[in-house]
C-alpha cells in the first residue's frame, strides 16, 4: 500500500539509497583489508588483548565470539567485546581497526560517556516505541478517518515512532567517538604502522557511514508518518 504512495517513495528513497550504497561502501572497504595482513600479524583477539592492557580495562572487559560477519559489538549489560570469526581470527587490518573500535564503546562504558549512557537508558523506550508506535499510529489513523474521532491516538503513535529516530540520532555520536578513541588507542599503542592505521581508518570511516544511512532512514520514515498524520488531521 505504502509503496504506491508517491510521497513515501519521494521520503523514502533517499534512504533506501543511502543505505544501499553504505552497506556496498562498508562491505567492499572492509573485504579489501581484511586481505591486507597487519604488520605485527596480530589477529583481533591478540590485538584485543594488548590493547586492553594498554588501557587498563584488563578483568574488567571479556571477549567473545559472535556468529556473522561484521557483525562485531560491545554489549554494555555484560561488558563484553563480541567478535565475528573473521576478526577475531584474521591477522589482518580491518580486524584490528575493528576490534579497537569495540574497545572504543568499552572505554566510553568505562569512562561513563554520556552519549552511551544516554542510548543504554532509552533502548526501553524504543523497543516499546517500534512495537506498539505503528500499531497505534494506524488505530488512531482509522479512528480519525473512518469515525471523526480526535486524531491524538495517531500523533501518540508518532510520539512513539520518534523513539527509534531518537535512537538512531543519538547512536551517531556514539559510534563517532568509539572510531576516534578507536584511532587515538591504534596510535599510542604502537601496533600499526602508518599505512595500516589510514586503512583502519577507511573501514572505520565506511561503518560510520552506515549509521548515518540508518539515522538518515529513521528521520524520513517519521517525517512520512508526520505527513500521514497531517493529511488525516486536514480531513
Ligand atoms: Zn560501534
Amino acid at each position: 500500500m505504502f509503496f504506491f504512495d508517491p510521497l513515501y517513495l519521494m521520503l523514502a528513497l533517499p534512504g533506501i539509497l543511502l543505505t544501499l550504497w553504505a552497506q556496498w561502501k562498508v562491505n567492499s572497504t572492509y573485504n579489501n583489508f581484511a586481505r591486507v595482513a597487519n604488520s605485527r600479524g596480530l589477529t583481533g583477539v591478540q590485538a584485543a588483548d594488548i590493547l586492553i592492557r594498554q588501557v587498563g580495562l584488563q578483568g574488567q572487559v571479556q571477549v567473545q565470539g559472535t556468529p556473522g560477519k561484521l557483525s562485531d559489538h560491545y554489549d554494555p549489560r555484560n561488558r563484553t567485546l563480541f567478535l565475528s570469526a573473521e576478526v577475531a581470527k584474521n591477522p589482518s587490518v580491518a580486524a584490528v581497526g575493528i576490534t579497537a573500535h569495540e574497545l572504543g564503546h568499552a572505554l566510553q562504558h568505562a569512562q561513563n560517556y554520556g552519549p552511551l549512557n544516554l542510548r543504554m537508558a532509552i533502548v526501553p523506550i524504543v523497543n516499546l516505541g517500534s512495537r506498539l508506535g505503528y500499531i497505534v499510529f494506524f488505530l488512531g489513523l482509522c479512528l480519525a478517518t473512518q469515525m471523526g474521532a480526535n486524531p491524538i491516538i495517531m500523533w501518540i503513535g508518532i510520539l512513539l515512532l520518534s523513539s527509534m529516530a531518537l535512537f538512531a540520532l543519538v547512536t551517531l555520536p556514539v559510534e563517532f567517538d568509539a572510531s576516534r578513541r578507536a584511532m587515538q588507542m591504534l596510535q599510542t599503542s604502537g601496533l600499526m604502522q602508518t599505512q595500516e592505521l589510514q586503512g583502519a581508518q577507511k573501514v572505520l570511516n565506511a561503518a560510520a557511514w552506515t549509521y548515518v544511512a540508518a539515522a538518515a532512514s529513521a528521520i524520513l520514515n517519521l517525517l512520512y508518518f508526520v505527513a500521514l498524520a497531517n493529511r488525516a488531521s486536514r480531513r
